[in-house]
């Protein structure tokens, strides 16, 4: 495979790209025992910014300690380690960014409590994930975990198997993404993103709570609503409010603002990005890109 960037960090050193491997043995390549972040940083012509790096840091704090594992750094070394990886590479495009910790053992036990513990962060040039001008998606049969049964809130490894399945189902139906519902048949996710619909010029998000990542661009979006005249409304969305929905747009570090503008077959709106989700998309992006001051305690510039 062809490197995405010349250097990774691991446990506190820059290695080259071939150079950072681990054993097979692993505990994590097992049983899914890792935590981590995806972030993104934007190149403005100018600088590297990183987009809400502190909120990242914590969340993948909250994981570990959910999973129950003992990061070995501080945060501020995480910090640090994912500039210095920037750094290194000397990107100067926009990046994708994936600090992870992992259960590092050779051991097939699964008593994790008194295991090592590895952190690398890797860094790739980045670009669209999802297309910005609208996707098709289908609500699959798989459903998305409920937290009786697994920590959702945290970014664990091996909870993205969820993610894999639905993600797959949808792509092999001839949809670009999937729509998951929770155990009670509320449509609470993409497989990697947070969903919102606008019904009757409200704007809704189902509420964090039992199947749902609390996402960083989810709360992006609740700050940001304000400026586009709006205030989002956290309640459980049912199938028929998507099907029926005005709008439908997919919200993630990745997929930024995305647009679904057809569901199951069934045009959402008029078939193209609605004017809301085009409003709250070009906000997202001149927020990300530094350009408004207001949100400016968000960004860290690189260089
Ligand atoms: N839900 C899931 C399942 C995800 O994987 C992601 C991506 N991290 C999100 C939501 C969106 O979270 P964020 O905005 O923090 O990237």
């Amino acid at each position: 495979m062809k490197p995405y960037a010349k250097y990774i960090w691991l446990d506190g050193r820059i290695l080259k790209w071939e150079d950072a491997k681990i054993h097979v043995l692993t505990h994590a390549l097992h049983y899914g025992t890792s935590i981590f972040e995806g972030i993104r940083g934007y190149w403005n012509g100018d600088n590297l910014l990183v987009f809400r790096l502190e909120e990242h840091i914590d969340r993948m704090y909250r994981s570990a300690k959910i999973l129950g594992i003992n990061i070995p750094y501080t945060r501020e070394e995480v910090r640090q380690a994912v500039l210095e990886t920037i750094k290194a590479n000397n990107f100067r495009e926009d990046v994708y960014i994936r600090p992870v910790a992992f259960v590092a053992s050779q051991t097939v036990t699964l008593d994790i409590r008194n295991l090592e513990v590895s952190l690398a962060v890797i860094v790739f040039p980045f670009g669209k994930y999802l297309s910005p001008n609208g996707i098709k998606a289908t609500i699959v049969s798989w459903r998305r975990v409920h937290n009786t049964m697994l920590p959702v809130m945290a970014k664990i490894g091996g909870i993205y198997v969820n993610s894999v399945l639905a993600l797959v189902e949808a792509r092999s139906r001839g949809f670009d993404e999937a729509l998951l519902m929770d155990v009670n048949g509320y449509v609470v996710e993409g497989s990697g993103e947070n969903i919102f619909i606008v019904r009757g010029g409200r704007l809704f998000t189902p509420p964090v709570h039992e199947s749902i990542l609390e996402g960083i661009t989810r709360d992006t979006v609740i700050k940001l609503s304000g400026d586009v005249g709006l205030r989002v409304e956290e309640k459980p969305i049912t199938r028929e409010e998507v099907y029926t929905a005005d709008e439908v747009f997919l919200v993630g570090t990745a997929a930024e603002i995305t647009p679904v503008v057809e569901v199951d077959g069934r045009t959402i709106g008029t078939g193209k990005p609605g004017p809301i989700t085009t409003k709250i998309a070009e906000l997202y992006s001149n927020v990300v890109r530094g350009k408004v001051e207001k949100y400016l305690n968000w960004i860290t510039p690189v260089y």
